[in-house]
């Protein structure tokens, strides 16, 4: 008897987590597995966050919270939008939830219809495709390659929208590229979004704080579009908080409602005591993160500089984020004793299996020609991972 929805039969498992599940299970057999796969920042998060936490629990904060986040957190996210974004958005329009990734399920939900098109410049973020097909949307990605810096242009935006298009959709800095537009680019894009009242932008920027060309640019500090721009961010990255699980958004009036709505029937409010860890990481002045980009710098130069060393491989020179996203489609029809890597989930499962490294395909991400690494670790790490996928990519006959 098969129990399950239609809907969850569609649904994929995220790769970034598949990846990272069979790593773990070849650890715990006693393998000596160097995980790239997950996003994840190698970091503990500062202390002075951590200690408001501590005062949270022994001050009682363990209540049920109110569903769009305490009313400080949605101040505090105010200020630090206008602080560090130059964006617009009232308390009212702020939406905490448990993780960003929460954040942006609340919003397709909120505002695709079944036969929406939702457009993802490609490669994109594993789960923007799988919440957009969950809710019935139709995905446009737009193709793009390492040559170009994986960046697309106002024309191809131009002539992918149609009437039904409902939302662009894209993270800046990008995962899985690193790839990070700069303002001049934004707002040429922007100009096109100005042609087209009708499409709203959802612009993630949780990799905000990890960047390494200048600050980033929000595409909402456009005046003419920020009533229909949402922002995501979170203190994920930028804080090596994952496992704390505080995502936010910035949404115009309704949105933003209706994000409540649709939370307040799913999970209610996210955790007391995270959210008043958040309040005291939004308020401290960014510099006190500066020490991890500065770090996340010096392993991406690392990492290109070794990788470019790894014959037939391709890469950008990412300007954000910890994920380099090589072009590997040369390895494509190779064999290790009889087995063929046809694809890149082959090479994955190759490097995984025999090289002991785990990385992510980059068919899951809409760019089945890539990989992608995570460098969220050591520069030892880096070192050895990269000499092992070297060695198990030159085995390859
Ligand atoms: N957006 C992007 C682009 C991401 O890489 C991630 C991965 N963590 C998220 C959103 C979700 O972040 P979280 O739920 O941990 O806040
Ligand atoms: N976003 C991270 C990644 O892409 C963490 C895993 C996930 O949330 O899917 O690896």
């Amino acid at each position: 008897m098969n129990f399950l929805s239609n809907r969850v039969e569609k649904l994929a498992e995220s790769e970034t987590l598949a990846m990272s599940r069979l790593a773990n299970e070849l650890k715990d057999k006693g393998i000596n597995i160097i995980n790239m796969s997950l996003g994840e920042p190698d970091f503990a998060t500062p202390d002075f966050i951590k200690l408001s936490a501590k005062d949270a629990i022994d001050k009682n904060f363990s209540y049920y919270t109110p569903v769009p986040g305490y009313k400080d957190l949605q101040e505090a996210v105010v200020n630090k939008f206008k602080r560090d974004n130059n964006l617009t958005y009232k308390p009212s329009q702020i939406v905490a939830s448990t993780g960003a990734k929460q954040s942006i399920i609340n919003l397709v939900m909120a505002v695709v219809n079944p036969g929406d098109e939702v457009i993802l410049p490609a490669p994109y973020w594993v789960s923007y495709s799988e919440m957009i097909s969950l809710n019935e949307g139709k995905v446009i990605s737009l193709s793009t390659d390492y040559r170009s810096d994986f960046k697309i242009t106002p024309s191809q935006l131009e002539n992918a929208i149609t009437p039904k298009t409902k939302m662009f959709l894209f993270s800046n800095p990008c995962n899985p590229t690193g790839t990070m537009y700069s303002e001049k680019e934004l707002r040429a894009l922007g100009e096109v979004f100005k042609k087209n009242p009708h499409v709203l932008i959802c612009s993630d920027e949780i990799y905000e704080y990890i960047t390494f060309e200048g600050k980033m640019f929000s595409i909402g500090s456009i005046s003419e579009l920020i009533d229909r721009t949402i922002t995501v961010n979170g203190l994920s990255k930028g804080f090596a908080m994952t496992g704390w699980r505080l995502g936010y958004l910035g949404a115009p009036q309704a949105i933003a409602a209706a994000c409540v709505k649709i939370q307040g029937q799913f999970t209610s409010g996210p955790c007391s005591i995270t959210q008043r860890a958040a309040i005291t990481a939004l308020n401290a002045d960014p510099s006190v993160v500066q020490p991890m980009q500065n770090a996340f710098l010096k392993r991406r130069d690392l990492l290109i500089s070794l990788m470019k060393e790894v014959p037939n491989i391709k890469v950008n020179n990412p300007g954000g984020a910890f994920y380099l996203f090589p072009e590997v489609s040369s390895y494509f029809g190779k064999k290790h004793g009889d087995v063929v890597i046809k694809d890149a989930k082959d090479l994955c499962m190759y490097l995984l299996n025999t090289g002991h490294v785990a990385l992510t395909p980059g068919g899951a991400f809409g760019a089945p020609e890539y990989i992608r690494l995570s460098y969220a670790t050591s520069e030892d790490i880096i070192r050895e991972a990269v000499s092992r996928i070297k060695k198990a990519l030159i085995d390859l006959k």
